[in-house]
């Protein structure tokens, strides 16, 4: 018997990178999972992809009734929902300075209201079957690096959310934890690698490789490492570990940039 058989499992952003990969882990290892995504094209081309009876939904997570909607619909077809992961989110650049309104709202609300209203509305299905939730955070909750503002004040509210609903929520058996990645091959950092080669000469490959040797491990982090990571805290194996962040960052959380001369 697979360790998640018989658990229904709903992943936000799961149409891509992370999402994906943590649907994928999830689905071979028993559970029934949902994914949802904002492009209807996308998010059936993914679910078919990955296979394994993984359906696409399309919903945008930060509208209430959607996410309402969403959730009822996989509670009402699958008779429940053991798992939450929510990998949905963007990134925009800026300093407090540069960041417009428009892209702080945009940033807050897609990362922050985009967690909290699935989270909302699952939890009074994990309550019944003590579920779980894992909220895919970043190293950017803790350390933080230059034009980054708004999301990196969404990562940090992230990793206060999560703790507070596992609080809340140990009363019913349920845990809520976060990963917090450092830098992660997705088509997000691939995005950002190809605006910032732009004009630098290292071209976008190059400037993902210079991102992983600021990683103690020297390389970034491949979907699949960080869905690992999702998929313990998600399932029973996990059954003591709450209000937990957990970094998947290569050492980059445990390091300074101060060395010996060689
Ligand atoms: P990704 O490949 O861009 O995946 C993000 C997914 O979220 C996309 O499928 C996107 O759909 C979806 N999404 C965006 N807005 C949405 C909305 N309003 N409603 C529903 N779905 C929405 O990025 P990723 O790197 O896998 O990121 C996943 C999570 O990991 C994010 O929270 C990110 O902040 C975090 N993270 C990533 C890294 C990294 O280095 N990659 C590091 C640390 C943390 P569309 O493509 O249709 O917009």
């Amino acid at each position: 018997m697979a360790e998640l058989d018989g658990k229904v499992a709903l992943v936000t952003g799961g149409a891509s990178g992370i999402g994906k990969a943590a649907a994928r882990l999830l689905a071979e290892r028993g559970a029934r999972v949902t994914i949802c995504g904002l492009d209807r094209a996308d998010t059936e081309e993914a679910a078919a992809d990955i296979g394994q009876g993984v359906r696409g939904q399309v919903a945008d997570v930060s509208d209430e009734t959607q996410v309402e909607a969403l959730l009822a619909e996989i509670v009402e077809g699958d008779g429940g929902l053991d798992i939450l992961v929510t990998a949905a989110g963007i990134q925009r650049y800026g300093s407090a300075v540069d960041t417009t309104g428009a892209d702080w709202d945009e940033v807050l609300r897609v990362n922050l209201k985009g967690t909290f209203l699935p989270v909302k509305y699952a939890l009074p299905h994990l309550r019944t079957c003590r579920g779980s939730v894992v909220i895919v955070s970043s190293v950017q909750a803790f350390v933080t690096q230059t034009s980054v503002a708004a999301y990196t004040a969404s990562k940090g509210a992230l990793n206060a959310f999560a703790r507070s609903v596992a609080i809340d929520e140990a009363q019913y058996g349920v845990r809520a934890n976060t990963v917090c990645p450092g830098s992660v091959d997705t088509p997000m950092l691939r995005m950002a690698a190809r605006r910032f080669s732009d004009g630098s000469g290292a071209g976008e490959q190059g400037l993902v490789d210079a991102w992983g040797r600021t990683h103690p491990l020297g390389r970034v982090a491949r979907a699949e490492e960080v869905a690992e990571a999702i998929a313990f805290l998600a399932g029973d194996r996990a059954g003591f570990i709450t209000g937990v962040s957990l970094p998947v960052d290569g050492g980059l959380l445990a390091a300074v940039a101060v060395a010996l001369p060689e």
